[in-house]
């Protein structure tokens, strides 16, 4: 090892710290805390700056974690854009995971229970401080929105609030969930699957979602292509998938899709819903799951849909605009169970890990999600990549 100032400096702080007894430290083997951390701030409109700090102290319920890669959200992209939220400068990143170095000694379990130590891979959910009324299991909790989340706070003297780094500091308080029985690709993606299965649990509280339904799902992005994955996972296998795009279509195909629709191949929406009809054989869904942001898609996914049947709109996880629907022929006469579904409970989060494994356990080609990875110093390549639109899920990973 090269002996330089900041590592003596290190060095004393580690030895501190255990002579202390206040924190458990990494063993050297897997390679020791070093005295800065590094965070890609987001200090202007599409401007990315990677900020050095010293590595902050690890109070007695704080986890040190270092981060090993971190998805690239849509809502990241719009902060990066117009910062909607008013955070900058803010330390993005929220579908992060990384290795735990170092914790307080009151740091025992996570979230769920699960012993926690020092190498455990860990994920985090939602930050409690703010509201402590939302619990782990609290089902009349809807969802998640509008809680604290690492990767969307206000920078403060700690600067390790989002997973655009190479360390964060997750604070007691935090949920924190040790994933260390799945692979780096599954656990990026544990954040965006969650959302799938709050909108898959949503949509079985109509009733109308069964075994073998005719579900249509409406958008391939990595959303509508999760959503295939997770009803695939749930012995649904009669999927017809419609996009614009061939690509993503036979991505859908890979994905579980029974068949698939380019809506492109159709001129207005009764010859498009007879593709659909097609399709399926000759009948229209049981089931639609709409995971566009269009709201010309939201008003066209009432024709794909049989009388008594179930939909699930998704897609606008923010203001997409109106959407014109015919009130009588698309819901009262057709009798239609609708659901809207945003963001996941804390219980979904948990089960997602499960269906990650299961999703793996059939086949299922979940790590194709990720198509770009960047290192943290390339972020505003990631971040372009993005918003060109090209490929899936983009992720940040570190050496
Ligand atoms: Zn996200």
């Amino acid at each position: 090892m090269d002996i330089n100032s900041s590592n003596i400096e290190q060095i004393v702080r580690q030895v501190l710290d255990s002579m202390n007894g206040n924190t458990a430290v990494a063993p050297a083997a897997s390679g020791a805390v070093p005295a800065t951390a590094h965070v890609a701030m987001l200090t202007g409109l599409e401007k990315f700056e990677i900020k050095e700090y010293p590595m902050p102290t690890v109070g007695d319920d704080d986890i040190l974690v270092r981060v090993e890669g971190c998805g690239v959200c849509g809502t990241d992209a719009h902060e990066y854009k117009r910062d909607p939220f008013g955070l900058i400068p803010v330390a993005l990143g929220h579908e992060g995971t990384g290795e735990i170095v170092k914790m307080g000694k009151n740091v025992k379990v996570d979230s769920a229970g699960k012993p926690l130590k020092l190498g455990d891979k860990v994920v985090t959910c939602m930050i409690f401080k703010d509201n402590p009324d939302i619990t782990m299991y609290d089902l009349n909790k809807q969802n998640v929105g509008g809680a604290d989340v690492y990767g969307l706070l206000p920078d403060d003297n700690v600067h390790l609030n989002g997973w655009f780094s190479d360390y964060i500091l997750v604070r007691g308080g935090s949920t924190v969930f040790n994933v260390s029985d799945l692979d780096l690709d599954s656990r990026i993606l544990i954040e965006p699957c969650a959302v799938l299965i709050h909108a898959v649990e949503r949509a079985k509280t109509t009733g109308i979602l069964r075994f073998n339904s005719r579900v249509v799902v409406q958008g391939c992005g990595p959303i509508g292509l999760i959503c295939i994955a997770v009803l695939r996972t749930m012995g649904i296998e009669n999927i017809v998938a419609v996009d614009g795009e061939d690509k993503r279509l036979n991505f859908a195909k890979e994905m579980g899709a029974n068949a698939v629709v380019n809506f492109k191949n159709h001129k207005g929406i009764e010859a498009l819903a007879d593709g659909v009809k097609d399709a399926f054989g000759g009948y229209l869904a049981d089931f639609a799951f709409q995971c566009t942001g269009s709201p010309v898609a939201h008003s066209n996914i009432y024709k794909f849909i049989r009388n008594g049947g179930g939909l699930c709109e998704l897609g606008f996880f923010i203001n997409g605009g109106d959407a014109t629907i015919n009130p009588h022929f698309d819901i009262c006469s057709k009798e239609i169970t609708t659901v809207g579904s945003w963001v996941y409970t804390l219980r979904d989060y948990a089960t997602t890990f499960d269906f990650l494994k299961r999703a793996k356990g059939i086949g299922l080609p979940m790590e194709k999600l990720i198509t770009h990875k960047y290192p943290l110093e390339q972020i505003d390549e990631a971040f372009k990549t993005n918003l060109k639109m090209e490929g899936l899920k983009i992720a940040i990973v570190n050496k």
